[in-house]
């Protein structure tokens, strides 16, 4: 079991910097005054787990976040028994304790996860609002204060990893995708420290190499690596070494388009 979890208690967390890109702030209070679930659309690294810690902290409310990947199963989320001292007990898992105590449960890249996960998250997104914990014979009464969040890459095209949409259509849902080249300047300017003015030939190549994407790359450059790169130059790499380590290597394993992405670098930089 590989689960990456992190949480924040309620009312003590500081309220992780977020730029908004429109109303998804306002909707993400809505889904959650209206106890509806939360979908999130977007590529990897364009802010989806940063909107979802700062909304979390901005209402007080406990996070609990679960990176799927492919051998996540409904159990890594509900619980199961364990042995402890000779005594089999039982042991929630993450979403089963949101559930239990309220808060938000984001899991992250839901599509990875096994199949199994989709029958446990039916019942807690229709007005049932209910986890039923066959192991145990409980039904959980999901609280008002218990919001499911879970974010998926539409961008991957692949077809056995879409959602399915008798799961898609449980959720509202709000599309993400790269903010405009101001904000986007600003936001890597304040997560790296460096100045807007260094931070903006480095916006204008990675929406050079976003539109490479489909073509030769699978994915364009994130404003994770943007916030990368700038840090490194921030602590002192020349910017063609940080180029070359965050915005190049991460992208494609191809000697060849990763000539081609260093030319389109050199045109700018
Ligand atoms: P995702 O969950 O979509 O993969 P993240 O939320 O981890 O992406 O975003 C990656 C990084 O980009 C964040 O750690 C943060 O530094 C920066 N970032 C992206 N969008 C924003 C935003 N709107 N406001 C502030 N920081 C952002």
């Amino acid at each position: 079991m590989n689960l990456h979890l992190s949480a924040t208690a309620p009312g003590k967390a500081l309220v992780p910097h977020y730029i908004p890109a429109g109303n998804e702030c306002e909707l993400f209070e809505l889904a959650w005054k209206r106890k509806l679930p939360l979908l999130l659309k977007g590529p990897t690294g364009c802010g989806k787990t940063r909107f979802v810690s700062h909304m979390a902290a901005r209402l007080g409310l406990p996070l609990s976040t679960v990176s799927c990947h492919d051998d996540l199963a409904a159990a890594d989320l509900t619980g199961r028994y364990l042995l402890k001292g000779g005594d089999t007990v039982w042991v929630d898992g993450p979403l089963t304790r949101a559930v239990r105590n309220g808060g938000v449960c984001y899991l992250d890249e839901v599509v990875e996860a096994r199949k199994d996960v989709a029958v446990v998250l039916h019942p807690l997104t229709d007005d049932r609002r209910i986890l039923p914990l066959e192991r145990t014979g409980e039904t959980l009464e999901a609280p008002a204060e218990f919001m499911l969040v879970v974010s998926y890459n539409p961008g991957y095209q692949n077809i056995l990893k879409a959602l399915k949409p008798s799961t898609k259509q449980r959720f509202v849902a709000i599309e993400f995708d790269f903010l405009p080249k101001e904000q986007e300047i600003a936001i890597v300017s304040a997560e790296s420290g460096l100045e807007e003015r260094h931070v903006a030939p480095l916006v204008n190549l990675a929406q050079r190499l976003r539109a490479m994407k489909g073509h030769d790359l699978e994915e364009g450059v994130s404003t994770r690596l943007l916030v990368y790169c700038a840090s490194l130059i921030e602590s002192g790499l020349t910017p063609r070494e940080a180029i070359s380590a965050a915005m190049i290597e991460p992208l494609t394993d191809d000697p060849d388009v990763r000539l081609a992405l260093r030319e389109v670098a050199g045109a700018i930089i």
